[in-house]
């Protein structure tokens, strides 16, 4: 048996001033054949930066539980959340995806990463629903194709219909990459020898928010996620899938929805899908946690202030893990000025300051603005004065210079800073244990790789591409939760949406 693989992934921000090109994804993560192999190996490491082993490296686990499973390896493209792909990039990325599935030969079975909230410009606005027809007319009707997904994916019938088999991720922030492509293997061997019939059926829901702060670990959705759970223990059902929107996307049937698979029984499928669906839509009413000012952000510090760890401060207006730039000023311009006292790190996106500065000597007295230059609307310039210390590479952050301004240094980033990890700090020259604040810009993921270090942390808002209310700005054709609150049951809007949304 001969299972293909590949990964063409990523969460698109549709209000960003930026778009997202095959460039973006041959700078940051495209891997092909061997060297893919390699990365998803026992010894590789398939998402450098991440985690050494995510959804490809699931499957490879799967293939190796089997004496005759052989997998190929096809290619990987993965850029960062940011603004939407191009015609010409999308189309790029389905004729290599074909010509890759033509140059392996006969396959058995496909898996493919995708993540599910995927948007483009001008006349291609879900590249996701093309990758996987292009696969489908690759392969055949009958050749399986396993998908797994981001649990913020957004569904139409076109990036249903395609699939087999639809495997989301089950933890948020997301630590089971691995696992998710594990059970996607193994269902999709089972599927290949005929031990399973994937029969499907999803629900759209008409709500956006919901969930309170959608952690899974955290009520209410730690409940949820564990009932999807025993849902999937019960005889027949083989995949229980939920997916709770990617905020920042344009599509006009934004919303939640949910996926289940059963061992070729429609009806079971049917009840489970609503199951589900009454259990997500029993919590639309929580709402996600308050976010504060700078100003209370900066007194709370003060407060947890601890020679042993630093305050990390969520730029929530600004927040890359979800699609943003990295180049909000906002919230740096209030710790100057009233945040004296707190030696503050605070990452800033300006590759044309980069240009200005890096070939100028460490030591260098440096008077410019910085900052708000993809989009100065969004993010005002800010005006500073300081001295340039230190100068570093920080992988798919780009070249950066650290800027001494007094009680907070600023690491300025030639592309956006995503600083997940405290190590970004160090690799900039500053120390983020002796720091009093951290300002970084993941609403969870950073909580992965912060915790040893973190003395409490604050969800801080300003004004910027990632605050939850730019959701008001995605041209929705159906009436939603929370914005039309005649909505009493999901039900009668469910076969709409989900027709409605070709
Ligand atoms: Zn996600």
């Amino acid at each position: 048996m001969r299972i293909a693989y590949a990964r063409i992934a990523q969460e698109t921000h549709a209000f960003s001033p930026l778009t997202t090109t095959m460039a973006d994804f041959e700078r940051q993560h495209l891997k092909v054949g061997q060297e893919l192999h390699d990365a998803c190996g026992l010894l590789g490491n398939e998402a450098p930066g991440w985690t050494p082993v995510a959804e490809l490296s699931g499957l490879r686990a799967a293939a190796a539980l089997e004496s005759d499973v052989q997998t190929v390896p096809l290619w990987s493209a993965w850029a960062l959340p940011s603004g939407p792909i191009t015609p010409e990039t999308s189309a790029a990325l389905r004729s290599r995806l074909r010509q890759s599935l033509r140059k392996a030969g006969p396959i058995d079975g496909l898996l493919l990463t995708l993540h599910g909230a995927m948007r483009g410009t001008g006349s291609d606005p879900e590249p996701e629903e093309g990758i996987l027809q292009a696969a489908r007319e690759a392969l055949g009707p009958d050749i399986p194709i396993a998908v797994t997904l981001d649990l913020h994916a957004q569904l139409t019938p076109n990036k249903v219909g395609p699939a087999d088999l639809l495997v989301a991720y089950r933890t948020n922030p997301h630590w089971d990459l691995f696992t998710t492509g594990l059970r996607a293997g193994r269902l999709l061997i089972r599927t290949i020898r005929g031990q399973v019939r994937p029969t499907s059926t999803w629900r759209s829901l008409p709500m956006v928010f919901g969930g309170g702060n959608t952690i899974d670990l955290l009520q209410p959705m730690r409940t949820i996620f564990r009932h999807m759970k025993a849902m999937e223990r019960r005889p027949g059902v083989l995949c229980v899938n939920l997916f709770m929107c990617h905020l920042w996307n344009d599509s006009p049937h934004l919303g939640w929805s949910v996926h289940v698979t059963t061992d070729g029984d429609p009806t079971l499928a049917n009840n489970v899908a609503d199951e589900l669906a009454d259990l997500a839509w029993g919590v639309r009413h929580l709402q996600p946690p308050p976010f504060i000012s700078p100003r209370e952000a900066i007194e709370q510090a003060r407060r947890k202030r601890s020679r042993t760890g630093a305050f990390c401060m969520v730029d929530t207006s600004d927040v890359i893990g979800a699609g943003s730039t990295g180049e909000n000023t906002r919230l740096l311009r209030v710790l100057l000025e009233e945040g004296q006292g707190l030696t503050s790190l605070v990452p800033l996106r300006d590759a044309q300051t980069i240009e200005h500065l890096y070939d100028v000597p460490v030591g260098t007295h440096v008077r410019r603005t910085i900052g708000g230059r993809l989009d100065p609307q969004m993010y005002p310039p800010l005006e500073i004065d300081g001295r340039l210390v230190h100068k570093s590479h920080l992988g798919i952050s780009g070249r950066a210079v650290t800027l001494d301004l007094g009680h907070i240094k600023v690491v300025v980033t030639e592309h956006a800073p995503y600083n997940l990890k405290p190590t970004f700090f160090w690799q900039a020259g500053l120390n983020p244990i002796k720091a009093d604040v951290l300002v970084v810009k993941s609403f969870f993921h950073f909580r992965i790789f912060h915790w040893p270090i973190m003395r409490g942390s604050a969800l801080v808002r300003t004004e910027g591409l990632t605050d939850l209310d730019m959701v008001r700005r995605v041209p929705f054709e159906h009436p939603v939760h929370p914005f039309d609150d005649s909505i009493e049951d999901w039900r009668p809007h469910d076969q709409r949406r989900r027709e409605g949304s070709h």
